[in-house]
């Protein structure tokens, strides 16, 4: 494949100096930067070939070898990180790799994406429980949370400073945001890149600071933070909010909010997985005669038909009137476990009358139903 001049790529001639190399690829960079044309291919290949061009030109010795030899000087066989090219590199670590004639502010807007170099400093994350009932559960729910943290200040936008203008280019690093060190050590020389204690590695100072954050960017305040909460989740589910957390210091990025789910213990209902249970309690004539009676549900009163003759422990199942489950994993049901409440302390009249009882024949206790089933076995056909 032949390829291109890279003096061609970036539109200089054979003479130009440093600085106006600097200024081409930054203007390529940025009109090409895969974050201002999204999936656009050919914009890629031409940041990627901008920055492979920036990479050599920059570079006196690389230069002189590639006014020497041409591609074949700086691609081949003269190793290091430059001879390896661009094809296989996605554009964060190209971008990183050049970052420092970015210095100062954001080339490109103030973008939430992590990894991206954004000025200022990057707010925290931030935690929050919420505790949901069982209703809100099942359904799903917007909440709206009230949030202290720290908020962008409006005066300024965010930067600090009074205006755009009140900045001035760090003399420490020259607006690069880093110092190099060399300390010449027996095993040769040794460079340490750290961030520039003068402006912390922000490339810029503030020269007048807006009144309001003190050139912070951000002040402590309430705001009010609306969470969709999903249908089916359950009590350690947690919900990351991108960029509601703490606003970061003059323009940085802010952090994220993490909302985690609690669930509250519910009056009358159990939850397994996206079924729900409810233990109804029946009066012994209510259980022998049979009945209808009311039950609660996630979505108000139903009623319900009690079979006469029915047995403790037996379970009638309300077909999808559970919970919604997580990402169209299906309605759970609700089930209705029968009890039946046997009553103490009789009067001598009642008493009377449940003696009577005894030496009829339908009441002598038995463990098979009318249809010789054993008890336990139908409790076990409902859960099959
Ligand atoms: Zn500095
Ligand atoms: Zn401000």
């Amino acid at each position: 494949m032949s390829k291109k001049d890279y003096y061609d790529i970036l539109g200089v001639s054979k003479d130009a100096s440093e600085s106006e190399i600097k200024k081409a690829y930054r203007k390529r960079a940025m009109k090409f930067h895969p974050d201002r044309n999204t999936d656009d291919p050919e914009a890629e290949q031409k940041f990627k070939e901008a920055s492979e061009a920036y990479e050599v030109l920059s570079d006196s010795q690389k230069r002189q070898r590639y006014d020497q030899f041409g591609h074949q000087g700086v691609n081949g066989g003269f190793g290091g990180r430059g001879g390896a090219g661009f094809e296989d590199m996605g554009f964060e670590d190209i971008f990183s790799r050049f970052s420092d004639i970015f210095g100062g502010g954001d080339p490109f807007g103030g973008g939430q994406s992590r990894g991206r170099r954004s000025p200022g400093q990057p707010g925290s994350d931030m935690k929050l429980r919420i505790e949901l009932n069982l209703e809100e559960i099942a359904f799903g729910t917007e909440k709206k949370l009230k949030v202290k943290k720290q908020i962008k200040c409006d005066a300024c936008n965010g930067i600090g400073a009074e205006t755009e203008d009140d900045f001035e280019t760090c003399s420490t690093c020259n607006g690069m945001g880093q110092v190099r060190q060399v300390r010449k050590t027996m095993l040769g020389q040794m460079v340490n890149v750290q961030p520039c204690p003068e402006c912390r590695g922000e490339g810029r100072i503030i020269k007048k600071k807006c009144s309001k954050c003190h050139g912070e960017g951000r002040y402590r305040g309430e705001e009010t933070v609306k969470v969709r909460v999903p249908s089916g989740v359950s009590e350690g589910n947690y919900i990351t909010m991108r960029g509601k957390g703490n606003a970061g210091k003059r323009g940085g990025e802010a952090g994220d909010l993490v909302v985690l789910i609690e669930e509250k213990e519910h009056e009358y209902f159990e939850r397994d997985g996206n079924d729900i249970y409810y233990d109804l309690v029946l009066s012994v004539p209510d259980a022998i005669l049979g009945t209808e009676v009311k039950v609660p549900t996630l979505k108000g009163q139903a009623k319900i038909k009690i079979e006469e003759g029915i047995q403790p422990g037996k379970l009638l199942r309300m077909k999808e009137k559970g919970i919604h489950g997580l990402k169209r994993s299906g309605i759970g049901d609700q089930y209705v476990r029968v009890n039946v409440y046997i009553p103490k302390n009789l009067t001598s009249e009642e008493r009377k009358h449940i003696e009577a009882l005894k030496e009829s024949d339908h009441f002598e206790a038995s463990n098979k139903e009318d249809d010789g089933k054993g008890f336990f076995s139908k409790i076990k056909d409902v859960f099959a």
